[in-house]
C-alpha cells in the first residue's frame, strides 16, 4: 500500500538509502526501549548519511525535500526505530518549516543553513510543567530579560526530545518587558545549559524527551529568532505531520510482524498455519483497513499542503478559509494517524496472542510508544473543536 504514495526517483532513491540502517536500527531498538538509552549511534549515522538536512533548501546545501517527500522516510524510519524517528523527526520538522516561512532574518537563516549542513541538529523547546502544551495558549514560565545588548534567560522546558544530542534549541521564553513570547536560538554549550535527565515513561523511551535547564543564559540581541504574531489564533504548520508519520511506521512494523507470524505460527489443533483462519484473515483485513484510512489521510493532507504553498510562492495569497481548511487537514490526519496507529497495534497483539505480551516481543514495545502519539500536538480535542469552529464560521458566512 505504501508503494502508491511513492512517486519519485528521488523518494526512491532515498528510501533505499534509509533500508541500509533498517537491520540494524531493528537489531537495536529492544535494548534502547528496555534501558531507555537514547540512540546517539543511529543519530550520528542519520546525520552521516544527511537525513538531518534532507528539509534543507538544494540551494543551502540541502536537498529540498516538500513535506510530502520527508513523511515517506518518516514513515520507514518510524518503522525500524520510534524513537529515533521521532528525535530526528524534530530536526527535519523544524528545518523544513524554518526555510519554507523563511522566519529568521536572511543572515541569521543563511548562518544556521551551514550548521545544518555540516549535520547540525535542532528542536523546539516549548512544553513546560505547568503550562503543559504550548499548543493550548499558555504563557511560559521561562523568562527573558535583557541586559544591555544581551538576552539574559532562566526557565525549565520539559519534554525536550532529543535533549542528548541536540546542537540547538529553539526555545520559547517569555520577554517580560515586552509582554510578548519570543523563540530564542541556544546553541547546547552555551554556558548555563543543562540537561536534567527526568525522561521516565513507558513510551518512546529512547527518544531523551528530557528537560531543559537554563539558569542565566546569556544571549546576542540577534539570538530573538521569532517572535510569533498569529493574528487569526492559529498557525498554518504541515511539517507537524512528521510526528504522525513516525506512527504510523511504528504501526506498519506491528503489522508486518504480525503477518509474519500469522504465517508460520502453526498450532497443532489446525493444519497450517494460523493465517488460514477466518478470525486471523478478518483482523489482518481491518489493519490494512485502519492503514489504507491513515495513509490517504497522512499523504493526502501533505499533498494539499504542498500544493497550497506552491501556489503562495507563485503569488497567490492564502485566504483565511484556504489557511484553515488545510490547518483541519493536518490535523485530521494527525488524529486519523495516530488512533489508527493504537488500533493496529491493538489488533495485531490479538493474532499473536498472549506471546505479544513477552518482554522480549515487539509488540509489547510498539503498544506503549503508539500511546505517545495523543499527547503529541495538536491533541484530538483541539482537532475536533477546530473541525466544529470552521464550519460553524463557514455557515455563518453563506
Ligand atoms: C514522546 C513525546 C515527545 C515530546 N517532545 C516534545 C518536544 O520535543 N518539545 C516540546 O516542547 N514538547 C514535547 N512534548 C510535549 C507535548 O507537546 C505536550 O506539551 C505534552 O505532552 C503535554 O501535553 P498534555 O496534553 O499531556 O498536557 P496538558 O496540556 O497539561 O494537558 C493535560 C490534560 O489537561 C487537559 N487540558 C489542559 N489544558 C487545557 C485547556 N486549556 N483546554 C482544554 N483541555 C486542557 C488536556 O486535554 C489533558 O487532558 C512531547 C511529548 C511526548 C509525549
Amino acid at each position: 500500500m505504501k508503494s502508491l504514495f511513492i512517486k519519485t526517483e528521488k523518494q526512491r532513491n532515498w528510501l533505499e538509502k534509509l533500508a541500509l540502517l533498517e537491520e540494524e536500527f531493528k537489531k537495536n531498538a529492544q535494548q534502547i526501549d528496555e534501558q531507555s538509552a537514547f540512540p546517539h549511534a543511529h543519530i550520528q549515522k542519520l546525520r552521516d548519511i544527511g537525513y538531518t538536512k534532507i528539509t534543507l533548501p538544494k540551494d543551502l546545501g540541502g536537498d529540498g525535500f516538500t513535506v510530502y517527500d520527508a513523511i515517506l522516510l518518516q514513515e520507514t524510519l518510524g518503522s525500524y526505530d520510534g524513537s529515533t524517528a521521532l528525535s530526528i523527526g524534530w530536526t527535519v520538522l523544524t528545518v523544513g518549516e524554518l526555510y519554507e516561512n523563511r522566519y529568521w532574518e536572511p543572515a541569521k537563516l543563511t548562518a544556521f543553513a551551514k550548521e545544518v549542513e555540516k549535520g547540525a541538529i535542532i528542536n523546539r523547546a516549548v512544553s513546560e510543567a505547568a503550562t503543559g502544551s504550548p499548543i493550548r495558549g499558555g504563557r511560559p514560565g521561562t523568562i527573558a530579560k535583557r541586559n544591555g545588548e544581551n538576552w539574559v534567560i532562566n526557565g525549565r522546558k520539559s519534554y525536550t526530545t532529543g535533549s542528548l544530542e541536540l546542537d540547538y534549541f529553539l526555545t520559547s521564553a517569555w520577554i517580560e518587558d515586552e509582554e510578548k513570547i519570543g523563540f530564542f536560538l541556544i546553541h547546547k554549550d552555551t554556558p548555563g545549559v543543562a540537561i536534567e535527565e527526568t525522561w521516565d515513561v513507558i513510551a518512546m523511551r529512547g527518544t531523551g524527551s528530557h528537560d531543559l535547564v537554563l539558569n542565566e543564559v546569556r544571549l546576542d540581541a540577534s539570538d530573538l529568532v521569532e517572535v510569533p504574531n498569529y493574528t487569526t489564533g492559529f498557525k498554518l504548520n504541515g511539517w507537524l505531520l512528521m510526528i504522525p508519520a513516525t506512527y504510523l511506521g511504528i504501526a506498519q512494523a506491528a503489522r508486518d510482524y504480525a503477518i509474519q507470524f500469522a504465517n508460520t505460527h502453526s498450532p497443532n489443533s489446525i493444519q497450517g498455519t494460523i493465517a488460514s483462519l477466518p478470525n486471523v484473515q478478518a483482523l489482518l483485513g481491518e489493519i490494512e483497513l485502519e492503514l489504507a484510512q491513515a495513509r490517504f489521510s497522512l499523504y493526502g493532507a501533505a499533498q494539499s499542503y504542498v500544493e497550497l504553498k506552491n501556489k503562495e510562492r507563485n503569488g497567490h495569497t492564502l485566504t483565511e478559509i484556504e489557511s484553515l481548511v488545510i490547518v483541519n487537514a493536518v490535523n485530521v490526519a494527525k488524529h486519523a494517524v495516530t488512533n489508527a496507529a493504537i488500533t493496529v497495534v491493538d489488533k495485531a497483539m490479538r493474532i499473536v496472542g498472549a506471546k505479544s505480551l513477552q518482554r522480549t516481543n515487539p509488540l509489547q514495545r510498539y503498544y506503549r510508544d503508539v500511546r505517545a502519539g495523543l499527547h503529541n500536538p495538536p491533541m484530538d480535542d483541539i482537532t475536533i473543536k477546530k473541525l466544529a469552529e470552521l464550519v460553524l464560521h463557514q455557515n455563518k458566512q453563506s
